[in-house]
């Protein structure tokens, strides 16, 4: 059975001390609860450590926000899977319509960064998602697929296995504008079948596909109600407790 999990992702956000006083009372809060999913957090690269020694990780899980396209070496201001890894986080999410965009990150260096997450033990949660202008245009199947295919699909079958993906329509991401339910199954299950035509169908049925993009208390319930979607990837809402709690509970 692939796995429900609600990740947030606090991007550029929390001092330090900040981050740590979240990230306790998230832990104090899920301590005992039963889940019926997983839980993650993904910080900034400084609070990673501290975070994941303070946490139970056995609970909530930790993420990067990205990683070096490199192994080590001279590449000034990097941080590399292996040194990601060694903070006690396993996963981290990649490929986020953010870095595309503000960063200039392309399939290519996403399909680098992916494979050296895997070599390092990490579970990359691979963000695909269209634009406004390719929702509206219709070309947005073909958008998405490609995000998979250019940078996931030279992956070994057992190797994809251990992906999760996030389809995160840039559109909606921060903007308080959310994918309605149907629209948000539509395009599930269109990733799900384009994963089992490349792997196979068991593959596709383990795949864990959260959705992201404006997820909150009020929608969470609908969205994760679809067949196709397995949890989300959570931004604004995931920077106070009660209102990433309200997420997880959707389950
Ligand atoms: C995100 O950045 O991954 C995201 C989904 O943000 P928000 O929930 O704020 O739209």
């Amino acid at each position: 059975m692939r796995k429900n999990i609600v990740a947030g992702n606090w991007k550029m956000n929390k001092t330090l001390q900040e981050g740590l006083a979240l990230a306790t009372e998230l832990n104090e809060v899920l301590a005992g609860a039963e889940l019926k999913c997983d839980v993650v957090i993904g910080t900034p690269f400084i609070h990673l450590a501290s975070v994941a020694a303070t946490i139970d990780t056995k609970v909530i899980g930790v993420a990067a926000q990205n990683c070096a396209n490199k192994e080590s070496g001279a590449y000034t201001g990097e941080i590399s899977a292996a040194m990601v890894k060694s903070t006690g986080a396993n996963y981290v999410i990649l490929g986020h319509s953010e870095r595309r965009a503000y960063y200039g990150e392309t399939a290519e260096l996403l399909k680098t960064k992916t494979e050296l997450a895997l070599a390092n033990g990490l579970t990359p949660i691979f963000c695909i998602g269209e634009v406004l202008e390719e929702r509206e245009s219709g070309v947005f199947f073909d958008v998405v697929k490609g995000q998979i295919v250019d940078s996931l699909f030279d992956l070994s079958a057992e190797d994809f296995g251990k992906i999760v993906l996030a389809y995160e329509p840039v559109w909606a991401i921060g903007t308080g504008k959310t994918a309605s339910a149907a629209q948000a199954q539509e395009i599930h299950a269109f990733i799900r079948a384009t994963i089992a035509a490349k792997y196979g169908e068991s593959v596709a049925q383990e795949t864990s596909i959260l959705y992201g993009g404006s997820c909150n208390a009020s929608n969470a319930q609908e969205l994760f109600s679809n067949p196709d979607v397995d949890g989300g990837l959570i931004g604004g809402a995931a920077l106070k407790v009660a209102d990433f709690k309200a997420i997880i509970d959707a389950f």
